[in-house]
């Protein structure tokens, strides 16, 4: 048994064995095979590093798949029958063509947030209607393309957006669908949520203020012009959200807007989007709620307060990206350099932290520089048994906060070579990634019944010296 580590966290269990994999935090299909390895989808790592080398990024095909469905059926059961509901995937999590495939393939609709993401979704044939196109900045070009392409949605972020979007679709001879996206003061993240008046930052349109908000200047001017269709109501409240109560009150908000556009106009907007954010395990300290808990509570919230308004219950949808795809994948490292260094303890003391050096790190995963992220890690190789110590994941760049693991009990006797698995990656991980010291970027594979296929293959120098024009090859 380890003994807990002066260092560790409070929430981190010692581990006593590889054995131990935490199945909340790893696709629902990852095993612990009789070989040693980890497998995923019947897949040994072993095996996937050796053929694809690594870093590598190992998505669950199946696993995608079944969270796609949970969201889609939890929320379709719960509004039913009042409403019908529209999950778009949010590819800013994790987006190639064969994921919006497949998203499109369970049902869902796929959300996209540039003309880069939507070029990506026209190109996997998704049904452009189903396709919505967010941004807090787009350019004309994106909105043209967004038009041409005929895509479902566009969300409005400003004023000057929503006027650009009206002239735009005059000058194309068409109707832009929009939605408002509108800031209903109440940031959530994780277990709490925050209410207040004012919003201090970049995206949509304020509701404070009544009749001189921008969201109430914004409802005028789109029911206004002629080329703008206003399909409703758009929100999105935070990240990385495990309790349902910001949704809610978020909603209610909300809802009571739509009260007064109808007072006011006689129209009743058919949509309201509650946008995403729904939390996921990233280490043993996390329990996110079953999609099912989350789509009742504001199901019976959205309901009750429509009743109470005196409205129909709109047409909901909602955007869930990390809830779907970060589960579902996992990164593959080689355990390069190991070092036990000397630091000093909060009481006085000293001891060592165990460094582990991957062959990747802040390019292929930015989270923990950008947001102190904690994520988890097993020894994915081989089983051993025996003393854990307390280690530190770091990549290969050249910032010392170029942690990919701050805390984790790795064995004792792990070794140069060994492949380390960090689970939960799927999202914000690829598509945050960078070239950052010239590394270049891993591939992705999706694994489905023991086989695997290359989704986005690994960049190579070649790549890279393509785009710098002093090199002839
Ligand atoms: C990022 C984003 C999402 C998805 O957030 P997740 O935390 O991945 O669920 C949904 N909608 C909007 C508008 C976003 O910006």
């Amino acid at each position: 048994m380890a003994q807990d580590h002066p260092l560790a966290p409070s929430w981190l269990s010692s581990r006593s064995s590889t054995d131990d994999l935490e199945q909340k935090l790893f696709p629902d299909d990852a095993r612990r095979e009789a070989s040693g390895s980890l497998s995923i989808s019947g897949a040994e790592v072993t095996r996937l590093a050796e053929q694809h080398g690594t870093p590598l990024y190992v998505l669950s095909e199946e696993d995608f798949r079944r969270r796609a469905r949970s969201f889609r059926e939890a929320f379709g059961e719960a509004f039913a029958p009042e409403a019908e509901v529209d999950v778009f995937y949010a590819g800013k999590a994790f987006l190639s063509t064969h994921v919006a495939r497949w998203a499109a393939q369970e049902g869902l609709c796929v959300d996209t947030a540039s003309g880069g993401e939507l070029a990506i979704a026209l190109a996997a044939g998704v049904d452009p209607v189903r396709i919505g196109l967010h941004g807090n900045n787009k350019s004309d070009a994106e909105i043209r393309r967004a038009l041409d392409a005929g895509i479902g949605r566009i969300i409005a972020d400003s004023l000057d957006e929503l006027n650009r979007i009206a002239q735009l679709a005059q000058d194309a001879g068409t109707t832009a669908p929009v939605m408002l996206r509108l800031t209903p003061g109440v940031h959530a993240s994780t277990h709490e949520y925050i209410a207040t008046a004012h919003e201090d930052q970049k995206f949509g349109l304020s509701l404070s203020g009544g009749r001189e908000s921008a969201a109430w200047t914004a409802v005028q001017k789109a029911l206004d012009a002629p080329a703008i269709d206003l399909r409703g109501l758009h929100c999105h409240i935070g990240s990385q959200i495990f309790e349902p109560t910001g949704f809610e009150v978020a909603a209610q908000k909300l809802i009571a807007f739509l009260a007064e556009i109808r007072e006011d106009r006689g129209v009743e907007l058919a949509e309201l989007d509650l946008g995403g954010g729904h939390g996921i395990a990233y280490t043993e300290a996390d329990s996110p709620r079953d999609p099912r808990e989350i789509a009742e509570a504001l199901a019976a919230t959205v309901k009750q307060s429509c009743t109470e308004h005196g409205l129909s219950v709109p047409r909901i949808s909602i955007e869930p990206g990390r809830a779907i795809v970060g589960p579902a994948g996992v990164t593959l490292y080689t355990v390069g350099v190991q070092k036990d260094v000397g630091v000093d303890t909060p009481d006085g003391g000293s001891t060592t932290r165990r460094y582990v050096a991957v062959d990747g790190g802040m390019s292929d995963n930015a989270r923990g520089v950008l947001y102190d992220a904690d994520y988890s890690a097993v020894l994915a190789s081989r089983k051993v048994e025996g003393e854990h110590t307390l280690s530190r994941i770091v990549g290969k760049h050249c910032e010392s906060g170029d942690i990919v693991v701050r805390d984790v009990y790795l064995p004792t006797a792990t070794e140069r070579g060994d492949i380390l698995a960090v689970p939960a990656t799927g999202a914000y991980c690829h598509s945050l990634s960078s070239n950052y010291n010239y590394l270049t970027r891993p591939a992705v594979v999706a694994v489905k019944d023991g086989a695997s296929q290359v989704l986005i293959r690994r960049e190579t120098e070649e790549d890279m010296l393509g785009r710098d024009t002093g090199f002839a090859p």
